[in-house]
């Protein structure tokens, strides 16, 4: 079995290869490990190996490994939430992160704003959009990004800088392209209009490439690096939300 170390190298490699092929500079590609499910060690493994970005998707769990490894003296690790929000999490969320990129609605926004401590800097957003408009999945409509945008642009504690999108779980590469090119039009437009709107956060193991080509600031690894996912509890599987999937 590979190392996590490994496992990090071999995906910066891929990184550069999609990179070189799209023309972009590797720079411009952020990678985030996405370690929910996985124990402390893992991460601690995977920090050790040079990696500073880590999403997470559930909130409880997320909070107890941010505490802990923070109580270890590990202070220079940016914390992503990805995770579907619902209401009673969000005082965890604007506590313990650093950034949230799943925020899909006015009501979220409101209560992050609210409990963001006063003595952190601004909560980093993204939107995230339904780019596959697939029922089960998180994200606002198309449509309603604006209106989302304005609201969080207008809040004190909350910092707007850019759009995120999970494609849908298909073999089929022209879809995901066509999914993953529309919101990077709309980001596109967005940055044209706002100096601190930087970040594209698309792509996920299965599509890198299709993310990387469609302009992709940070992919979202979880599989290519710390394995497949087990879910001991299984009456911890949000029912509806198969945002994890793949
Ligand atoms: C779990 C998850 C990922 C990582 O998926 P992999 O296929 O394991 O790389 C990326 N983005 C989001 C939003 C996730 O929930």
């Amino acid at each position: 079995m590979s190392t996590i170390q490994e496992n990090l190298l071999n995906v910066q490699d891929l990184i550069l290869k999609f990179a070189n092929q799209s023309h972009r500079k590797v720079e411009d590609i952020k990678l985030l490990a996405v370690s929910k499910t996985k124990p402390v060690e893992k991460i601690i493994e995977a920090y050790a190996a040079g990696q500073r970005r880590f999403g997470e998707s559930y909130a409880k769990e997320a909070e107890l490994k941010i505490k802990e490894i923070r109580s270890m003296g590990y202070k220079d690790i940016t914390w992503h939430f990805i995770g579907p929000i619902q209401s009673n999490k969000t005082k965890i969320i604007a506590e313990c992160f650093d950034i949230v990129e799943s925020l899909d609605r006015i009501k979220i926004a409101k209560r992050l704003n609210e409990q963001r401590p006063a003595n952190l800097p601004p909560l980093d957003i993204l939107i995230q959009v339904n780019i596959s408009s697939e029922p089960q999945k998180s994200g606002c409509t198309f449509d309603e990004i604006d209106e989302i945008a304005s609201y969080v642009r207008s809040a004190a504690n909350l910092r707007l800088i850019g759009l995120m999108g999970v494609a849908e779980n298909t073999t089929e590469s022209s879809e995901i392209t066509a999914q993953f090119a529309r919101l990077q039009q709309k980001f596109e437009s967005m940055k044209s209009n706002d100096e601190n709107i930087s970040e594209l956060s698309l792509g996920m193991t299965g599509d890198m490439a299709e993310a990387i080509a469609c302009g992709s600031t940070e992919i979202r690894i979880g599989t290519a690096i710390f394995g497949a996912r087990e879910y001991p509890d299984k009456t911890k599987i949000p029912a509806v939300d198969t945002t994890y999937a793949g």
